[in-house]
Formats: structure tokens, C-alpha cells, sequence
């Protein structure tokens, strides 16, 4: 079965095996509300099914072989990193924050993500300065 990507309002986004068909919303495991299904921007969803274009243009996703076949787990893979950057996109938009935070689900079913508050990334910087010192002192 394939995978489909959903992301929510809430700033979830989480990948869900179900039977082929559409699935234009499913039930976000954070906050319960519905999570729409993500496109990817380009590339090709294997989990589209009667709405896919009849020719992409590309042979090997018009003409999956064995070998393409184990491919697929790569393909969406990457369109998983699509979908979440999408969502980071979307989430730096509506707080206005470029550092966002990222919390893993239960059984890391979905990641939600969120601006980070001026705490966090005081936090961060500190980090960054103690491996800078590190680095320069020899000890790492
Ligand atoms: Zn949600």
C-alpha cells in the first residue's frame, strides 16, 4: 500500500500507509483536527493512483521495473523531506520566526514543528559558540 504525506494547521505533518484512492484529509495523530494530504512540487506520487498523469514524461515512473520498485521507499523518502519543508515554510510564515522547534509524535509518527520562542534560540546561539570554542581550542 502506499504512503501518502498529510500535513495540519496545528504544524504536524506525518506520512500514512493506506489503500490506493484518494485521501484528500486524514485525521492528524497531534491534534486530532484534519491534516491535508501534501503534494509534492515536482517529482511523481506514487500514491495518487486514478488522479496520476497518464504519461510524466519519465520512463521510469510511466514504466516501474523490480528495481524501481525498491526505489520507490527512496522516492518517498524524499518527497516525506519535501512535504516537511513545505510545512516549515508554512509555519515560518504564520510566526514569523525563521528557527523553528521540532517535536517528534509517539513512536515518531508525525514531526510538529513550531517558531522557536527568544529562549530557544538564545539557546541555540550558546550552543553554537560552545562547539565554535571547541573546535578552536583543539578539543573536538
Ligand atoms: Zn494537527
Amino acid at each position: 500500500m502506499p504512503k501518502y504525506l498529510f500535513s495540519c494547521d496545528c504544524g504536524a505533518t506525518f506520512t500514512q500507509t493506506l489503500k490506493i484512492g484518494e485521501h484528500k484529509t486524514h485525521v492528524c495523530p497531534s491534534c486530532s483536527g484534519m491534516a491535508k494530504q501534501v503534494m509534492p512540487k515536482f517529482g511523481f506520487n506514487f500514491a495518487l493512483g486514478k488522479n496520476s498523469p497518464g504519461n510524466s514524461g519519465v520512463t521510469k515512473h510511466d514504466y516501474p521495473t523490480a528495481d524501481q520498485a525498491v526505489g520507490q521507499s527512496a522516492d518517498a523518502r524524499w518527497q516525506e523531506i519535501q512535504a516537511r519543508d513545505e510545512v516549515k515554510e508554512e509555519v515560518r510564515k504564520n510566526t514569523g520566526r525563521q528557527a523553528l522547534t521540532r517535536k517528534h509524535g509517539p513512536d515518531n509518527k508525525y514531526i510538529e514543528y513550531g517558531g522557536a520562542s527568544a529562549e530557544v534560540i538564545q539557546h541555540r546561539k550558546k550552543v553554537v559558540r560552545s562547539v565554535e570554542t571547541a573546535v578552536k581550542s583543539g578539543k573536538l
